[in-house]
């Protein structure tokens, strides 16, 4: 496993027994950050689910490192969402291996048909390139381009507008020049259409791919999982090549295809270079998600900040509507406990942490806060006295603030009395419903 897991593993400390309730919460910071990085909302539940029935097995619960074997689970069940092992690209037994890109406008067909030349190629292979986009003006020029720059051959018909007959003739080509692979580049459309698929079924009729390979733009998040269904639904598709996962993509993208489409991910395109491509390896994509935004150490922060007895109290006292400023204060505590707001903020993946520079989280006014209840007596915290104006001018005075914010606060809080109120009632019946697994 990568450094990054390594460090995490380092990190945290060894915990004693973890209850039913550590584990859910746990499961609901993963959740929430496959969800924060773009990953489909039916492949999160499930991979949720599923490692929330490993995780709860004795394998964890009687295990001395049990924060150390739920990571260990997400991380193999992450692998396994994204296929397991490599997977290589299917090679024909008689040559040429016809490989077919097919994907939609912009996600990177041009380029990566020239660059798996360019990998294959280095292999030992002659692949010849051949351009069946006839759509986009330049776009047989690109691949031209492209494929000089690699000196790799490239198969066009100057001025042809027939795509199926020039993959026909380019595999005729391939054979007559004893290249042993052909790499067809075809059109995309900004959105998937009737005509485009058409046109790919005929070609795909017409020289028989070996293998047709989806070409889907990380970057697009939700989307991709979209095209990638759509496209998997109309042609035999033999494999997935996943482009720019170099940017800031969340890498969500990639869990999502594979567990929609079942199609293995084969490659994918790491920056705009030509050599940027590379064999996609599921477990180095698992380490990548892990150690996105620091997730594990979040979840490790939270497990150690929140204190579960006095969260099993709150939960007892929002029931009986009992909810005092001392307990008021305990949640400040431990939202302290976990640190600035913003760096807690910041772990968050998808959250860019130079942005939170310009959020106001406002930490004063939570000091001001803490320091008007601190200056009520342990009576007044309770609710046993009630706080008459001579009772509030005492506590704005000993707290350094004022009346108007001791009003504000007090006003604040009976607010958050009376909506808690209203919800007790449902919460505890859905609390209880949660904590089975
Ligand atoms: P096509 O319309 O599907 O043929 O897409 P192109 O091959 O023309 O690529 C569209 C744009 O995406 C080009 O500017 C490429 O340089 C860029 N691109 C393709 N693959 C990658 C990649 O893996 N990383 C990055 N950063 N850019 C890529
Ligand atoms: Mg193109």
């Amino acid at each position: 496993l990568a450094d990054k897991l390594q460090n995490t593993f380092r990190k945290l400390k060894g915990k004693g027994k973890i209850s039913e309730k550590d584990l859910k919460d746990a499961m609901r910071e993963v959740k929430l950050a496959l969800l924060e990085a773009d990953v489909n909302f039916k492949v999160v539940k499930d991979f949720v689910r599923q490692v929330s029935e490993r995780a709860s097995g004795a394998e964890v619960m009687e295990s001395l490192t049990p924060a150390q074997q739920v990571i260990k689970i997400v991380n193999e069940e992450l692998v396994r969402l994204m296929g397991g092992t490599e997977q290589r690209l299917s090679i024909s037994s008689k040559p040429p291996t016809v490989i077919m890109m097919a994907g939609l406008q912009g996600a990177g067909k041009t380029t990566t048909a020239a660059k798996l030349g360019g990998l294959l190629k280095k292999q030992g292979k002659r692949p010849l390139l051949c351009a069946c986009d006839v759509y986009r003006p330049a776009a047989v020029k690109q691949l031209q381009i492209v494929g000089g720059k690699l000196d790799l051959p490239v198969f066009a018909e100057e001025g042809c507008t027939d795509a199926v007959k020039i993959a026909k003739d380019g595999l005729a080509h391939a054979l007559a020049h004893a290249n042993d692979i052909l790499i067809i580049d075809t059109a995309g459309r900004l959105h998937i259409d009737e005509a485009l698929m058409n046109e790919l079924k005929e070609i795909s009729k017409e020289v028989k791919p070996t293998e047709i390979l989806l070409v889907v733009d990380a970057m697009t998040g939700q989307d991709a999982v979209n095209v990638a269904d759509a496209f998997n639904k109309e042609l035999e598709i033999g494999g997935v090549i996943l482009t720019k996962l170099d940017g800031d993509t969340r890498g969500g993208a990639a869990l999502s295809v594979r567990a929609v489409t079942n199609k293995p991910i084969k490659f994918c395109g790491m920056g705009e270079k030509l050599t940027d491509l590379e064999v996609f390896h599921p477990d180095r994509m698992a380490s990548r998600i892990l150690g996105m935004g620091d997730m594990l150490s979040l979840i490790e922060k939270a497990e150690q900040a929140l204190d579960m007895k006095k969260a099993e109290e709150l939960e007892r006292k929002l029931r009986t509507q009992q909810f005092t400023f001392t307990d008021f204060l305990d949640q400040m505590e431990q939202m302290k406990n976990m640190g600035p707001l913003q760096n807690v903020l910041g772990m968050l993946p998808g959250v860019n942490a130079a942005a939170l520079k310009n959020v106001d989280v406002d930490e004063k006014r939570l000091a001001r806060i803490e320091a008007i209840i601190k200056a009520m007596t342990p009576r007044e915290r309770d609710l046993l006295d009630k706080l008459t104006p001579s009772r509030k001018e005492r506590i704005a005075r000993g707290s350094g603030t004022g009346m108007n914010e001791v009003n504000a606060l007090i006003k604040q809080f009976e607010q958050m009395q009376k909506m808690m109120k209203q919800l007790s009632g449902g919460m505890s019946k859905k609390m209880k419903k949660n904590r089975g697994f």
